[in-house]
């Protein structure tokens, strides 16, 4: 499950999954993990490294070939924790040491087998660092351990190694171990405030849970619902982020939370945003468990209107997923669970009154054109995810398309219904299978969409993924509003993407704005917009600071094409003829 990306979104859906977590009452004989972390730190007082112990209690006993741990050792670009030498794990059972052997896989996992058949608890010890990083580093999920101003934060399936993922489930307890901590230090997870917390549920419950520790900063708010359930809402940081007003984004998406909560109807007990701040370059967020981390560098200065929608996009994902039917293809069914992400998100915001008519068609726009203008518009649904990981404008693909896939359904099942109904009816629907934890793929999706609109249901969602164009009908998004067209220029960085990481522009396309702008081949690239800005706004430009030879040069560019390809914009019913300003 992991689409880690980039823009604001990279990496999203990254770990998000249905996840079984059981309520509360406990069952004597429940296998269980215990998990104690240790954070050590330097003279300065930041921490450097963690050092864990994780006991396993479960009746299984493990054969000398069969799997005890596993890791998954990349995700997406981004390596885990890599234990082996003098930081391999040290485990040992009731009957003493337990050596152990790994292997890896060509699919990025490793596991670990023990020398003979395990015995009783299981412990293993190991120590975890944070990944070494620098301006090469290519941005990726948000999964990676990393130290952050004096703190560390990271997500747990990056470094540490638990036993094989089933339908097994645990008590899952973590323990912060604070004795050596300086004060001021406090400690956080997906699941719990505090050096204490427990949740009861599959072992992915802790492998897509995210870590931090250190001299965070917090907001934290309770939400109370209509069902009775009171949630805690919380954001939590190191340091204080100059480039957006965290205060103020806080308190906006506490907000924007307890109403998409009430939409959703959700029933869950927390929700928390973590922010982690990469000195270099890098902005976006990726999902886990009930949580997110938005991702933030000292060069970007975030809008309000970026921070609601990468807020409300993230905050979708807990709610609607599609179930996957293929094992270990991240990328199925991706037009959905990004597309409802945007699309609600998108949506959300403006039926809660916390943003205006304008602000609303500008964010409608940005979705519009972000997939009109998508160069990559016409590959298939399969080629897309396969490619997803070769450029941002691939990846972005099923964010806007989907999108657009949705609004159509939308004004065809409001049309049909003659406004009685719209998308969410088949969404909520399909969630509260999920929830149910019954079926919920696209076999299902679709039978709920022939159900309100016959079998043309079956030919839209085909066209989408054969990456047919999708021109929504007009009243997609209600009679207030009606589609427009307005042809407009396809993105166009103008030079390979991969130059990115490189910091050094190569694949320059002749006669692209780009090289008009002045951009050569071999001109290192000291810093740079993100790329998403410019492929998900029509009309920003592409800056860099480059250096050739001893100088220092910037350059901005519109990261366009040449030629128009048709394009279509939302405006107000009454305005005729008016375009709308991006
Ligand atoms: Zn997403």
């Amino acid at each position: 499950m992991s689409r880690f990306l980039w823009n604001p979104l990279t990496a999203c859906k990254a770990a998000m999954t249905s996840l079984s977590i059981l309520s509360k009452w406990s069952v004597p004989t429940r296998p269980s993990i215990s998990l104690t972390l240790t954070p050590n730190f330097n003279a300065s007082e930041h921490i450097v490294s963690l050092s864990a112990i994780l006991v396993v209690q479960d009746a299984r006993q493990v054969n000398s070939g069969d799997v005890l741990f596993e890791m998954k050792m990349i995700e997406g670009n981004v390596p885990s924790n890599d234990y082996q030498g003098s930081n391999s794990l040290k485990a040992t059972d009731d009957n003493g040491v337990l050596s152990l052997s790994f292997s890896d896989t060509s699919n990025g996992m490793r596991y670990w087998y023990p020398s003979r058949l395990t015995e009783g608890i299981i412990t293993a010890q190991f120590e975890a660092f944070p990944r070494e990083v620098d301006e090469q580093t290519p941005v990726g999920p948000r999964v990676d351990l990393r130290m952050d101003q004096g703190g560390i934060i990271g997500a747990a399936n990056s470094f540490i190694p638990v036993p094989p993922s089933d339908d097994t489930i645990f008590d899952i307890h973590l323990n912060w171990n604070l004795t050596a901590a300086p004060n001021g230090t406090t400690v956080v997870c997906s699941f719990g405030d505090g050096a204490t917390s427990s949740k009861t549920g599959v072992v992915d419950i802790l492998t897509t849970s995210t870590f931090m520790a250190g001299p965070i900063q917090k907001y934290t708010q309770k939400i109370a619902l209509e069902n009775g359930v009171t949630e805690t809402f919380g954001v939590y940081w190191f340091g204080s982020p100059r480039t957006f007003d965290i205060e103020k984004g806080a308190r906006m998406s506490a907000d924007l939370f307890a109403k998409m909560a009430q939409f959703f109807k959700d029933t869950e007990e927390s929700y928390r945003i973590f922010l982690r701040f990469n000195p270099y370059r890098g902005f976006g967020g990726s999902g886990f468990l009930r949580s997110f981390v938005l991702e933030y560098d000292p060069y970007q200065t975030i809008e309000e209107n970026v921070l609601l929608y990468i807020f409300a996009h993230e905050m979708v994902h807990n709610w609607p997923l599609m179930e996957q039917e293929a094992e270990g293809d991240s990328e199925e069914g991706a037009w959905y669970t990004e597309g409802i992400a945007d699309y609600y998100s998108r949506i959300l915001p403006y039926k809660f009154g916390l943003i205006n008519e304008q602000q609303f068609m500008q964010a409608m726009n940005v979705e519009a054109s972000s997939y009109y203008t998508n160069p990559n518009r016409e590959l298939t649904d399969d080629e897309a995810n396969e490619r997803a990981w070769e450029d941002v404008a691939i990846q972005r693909l099923p964010y806007s398309r989907g999108a657009m896939y949705l609004f159509d359904a939308n004004g065809k099942i409001m049309e049909k219904s003659g406004g009685a109904r719209s998308i969410d009816k088949p969404v909520l629907e399909l969630l509260r299978r999920q929830e149910n934890r019954q079926k919920h793929g696209l076999k299902e999706w679709l039978l709920l969409m022939v159900q309100e609109l016959g079998p043309r249901a079956e030919e839209d969602w085909k066209m989408m993924s054969r990456g047919e164009l999708i021109v929504p009908i007009s009243n997609a998004v209600g009679s207030d509003f009606k589609l427009v067209r307005s042809d407009q220029e396809p993105w166009e960085l103008g030079f390979s993407s991969s130059s990115l990481s490189s910091r050094i522009i190569g694949g320059l396309i002749p006669g692209s704005r780009a090289a008009e702008a002045g951009l050569r081949v071999g001109d290192i690239i000291v810093r740079n917009d993100v790329v998403f800005n410019s492929a998900d706004n029509y009309e920003r430009n592409m800056t860099l600071l480059i250096k050739r030879g001893e100088t220092e040069i910037n350059v901005s560019y519109w990261p366009r094409k040449w030629e128009k390809v048709e394009c279509w914009q939302w405006a107000r019913h009454s305005e005729e003829n008016s375009r709308l300003e991006l």
